[in-house]
């Protein structure tokens, strides 16, 4: 019994290297994956707070902007909050986050010396911080091994069929159970990636998906997949 269970998570564990390795080659990266090579660690930390429920390209500018005005980490922690609400209106719940951003900055500096801290324990005491945003900054400001689950990560792991769960904070900790630890960094930006222009949240394109051989399909309805593939 022992047995045929280890070889059934050993099958789970090559199925899931194999899509991460298709989708690295045949994607384009994402934006946390673009500010990686870009900003500092304070700059995606901020980042990561303001993209939550908003636009990529909004996000991008919006932070273009704010960094311009805002270079330090000092800068920030100094502003008032109604120039950073100004900056950043465009964004949603910017009240929330121009006062998140702020005391974020505040804590970074009397804290942590001014350096944002590199473990999931200290930053989920910063404001605007939960679980997804603290694993953000771990893979993509100090590419140490984390699994963030935003809502295309958890999607689509159900359907692959490699986890059956509720909810991201459940879809994270199986995934940290099932996903080989060398592969853990790639997790989210395949996933998201894949998600915002192939396993779509409505209207998956099953018949485009380079990973289609290794899903599961689970929630899939064949009569959506038949009415895209007379379409094309
Ligand atoms: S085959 Fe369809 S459901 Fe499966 S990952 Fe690809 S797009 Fe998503």
């Amino acid at each position: 019994m022992i047995f045929k269970r280890t070889m059934a998570t050993s099958k789970l564990a090559t199925n899931i290297t194999h899509v991460l390795s298709c989708l690295s080659k045949q994607q384009s990266t994402t934006m946390l994956g673009h500010f990686s090579g870009k900003y500092d660690p304070w700059r995606i930390l901020i980042g990561t707070i303001l993209s939550a429920r908003a636009r990529d390209e909004v996000t991008e500018q919006v932070c273009e902007v704010l960094f311009n005005k805002y270079p330090t980490v000092e800068a920030l922690a100094g502003a008032k909050q109604q120039d950073i609400e100004q900056c950043i209106q465009r964004i949603g719940f910017y009240h929330t986050k121009a006062r998140n951003i702020i005391k974020t900055s505040k804590i970074v500096i009397q804290q942590h010396h001014g350096s944002v801290p590199g473990t999931m324990d200290d930053l989920l005491t910063l404001p605007g911080v939960g679980r997804k945003v603290a694993g953000c900054v771990l893979v993509y400001a100090f590419q140490k091994d984390a699994i963030p689950v935003d809502t295309h990560v958890h999607r689509i792991s159900n359907r692959l069929g490699w986890v059956r769960t509720k909810a991201p904070e459940q879809t994270e900790q199986r995934l940290m159970k099932i996903v080989p630890k060398k592969n853990w960094q790639v997790v989210n930006d395949c996933l998201v990636s894949h998600g915002k222009k192939i396993c779509k949240p409505i209207q998956p394109l099953c018949h485009s998906c380079c990973i289609e051989r290794y899903c599961k399909k689970v929630g899939i309805h064949k009569k959506k997949i038949n009415w895209q593939k007379n379409k094309k």
